[in-house]
């Protein structure tokens, strides 16, 4: 797109304050288009806009997904939904399910409805590879999925057949994105429901001790921040019809251990400071609702998106280390 085009393109970036949704509101601010950000907070961070809250062509809209009113009021003038607003984490989907069918399902029929009578362009949403369940083929394949194994899980499988539906009835343009394990600045290492590569940098950084659940043995396939934004950008442009209507891995295309993850983590922030190569690895019990081996397919994203992702694993962790080193050190 021309920079004129991307200046008269208004795109709304739902959780536009969490660790992806921020992401995404720089990146494409930076390519010069309006962005608008919905979000309660809930587990986003207004630090996470710093950057460009005074950005003309920014603008938020402090507004909770489960409330048609501030969906209605979102989407106005929005040519694309960028739909990233949800309650992650399966732990706290299995301590919490109410709360998260009500952000996630809920929230996502509100933002569709919202999209769909608003005539947007297109409706791409963040879908996960938790709806695989339990499924034992490697690598992930979009056609072959198994049973869900969390509330989470289903939320986020239901968010695909709700978007097939509307396309179906309504004739709206939706993409799904089955993000794999994301990572990357901005992630959030605090809280009860942190994920795992925040967590263990900060634990590394304080010499603590990270622990692993289970024997590290599990597997995933990590995806850098920028292979996500990547993928976002296609599905939002494309005009291949075969690519529209239907959802894509979105992953790195590899996976790693825990154990070589911690490695990594410990190989890179020794850079930093050497003693952290000494702190011990702990080991606990496995956690309920975690799929064991995880590693998508990316043909589909390649051959109908384009997709090339630039990050691997490592050279993603040293991005994001330098990046956690420098700001939350
Ligand atoms: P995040 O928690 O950092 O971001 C989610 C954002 O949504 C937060 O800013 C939060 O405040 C906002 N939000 C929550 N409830 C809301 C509500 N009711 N109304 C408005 N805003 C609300 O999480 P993230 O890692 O950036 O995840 C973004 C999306 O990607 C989510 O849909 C998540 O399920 C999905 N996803 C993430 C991963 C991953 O590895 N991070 C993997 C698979 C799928």
């Amino acid at each position: 797109m021309s920079k004129q085009e991307t200046n008269n393109t208004t795109i709304l970036i739902t959780g536009g304050a969490g660790f992806i949704g921020s992401n995404l509101c720089e990146y494409f601010l930076g390519k010069g288009y309006q962005v608008v950000c919905l979000d309660n907070f809930a587990t986003g961070h207004r630090c996470n806009l710093k950057a460009f809250e005074n950005n003309a062509n920014f603008r938020l809209i402090e507004g909770d997904i489960r409330n048609h009113k501030d969906c209605e009021a979102a989407v106005l003038d929005v040519d694309y939904v960028l739909h990233q607003a949800a309650l992650g984490s399966v732990p706290r989907s299995i301590k919490d399910p109410v709360t998260t069918n009500d952000v996630n399902v809920t929230g996502f029929i509100n933002m569709l409805v919202a999209a769909r009578d608003a005539k947007v362009k297109r409706f791409i949403y963040a879908a996960s590879s938790s709806t695989y369940g339990d499924s034992q083929g490697l690598p992930k394949v979009e056609e072959v999925i198994g049973k869900p194994l969390s509330p989470y899980a289903i939320t986020k499988y239901v968010n695909e057949l709700y978007a097939e539906i509307f396309s179906k009835s309504y004739g709206m343009e939706t993409i799904g994105l089955r993000y794999f394990n994301v990572f990357g600045r901005k992630q959030d290492p605090n809280g009860a429901y942190a994920a795992v590569i925040p967590k263990f940098v900060m634990q590394l950084m304080q010499m603590q001790s990270p622990v692993i659940n289970g024997d590290g043995n599990y597997s995933r396939d990590f995806t850098y921040i920028d292979n996500v934004i990547q993928m976002n950008e296609l599905a939002m442009l494309t005009e291949n019809p075969l690519a529209i209507n239907t959802v894509f891995n979105t992953a790195y295309g590899d996976r790693n251990t825990l154990n070589d993850l911690v490695n990594y983590l410990k190989g890179s922030l020794s850079k930093y400071r050497p003693e952290i190569a000494n702190v011990a690895i702990e080991y606990g019990p496995n956690r309920a609702g975690d799929i064991p081996h995880s590693l998508a397919s990316i043909d589909k994203a390649k051959e109908l998106l384009g997709y090339h992702p630039q990050y691997s694993l490592q050279e993603g962790l040293e991005e994001a280390v330098a990046w956690y080193w420098e700001n939350l050190r």
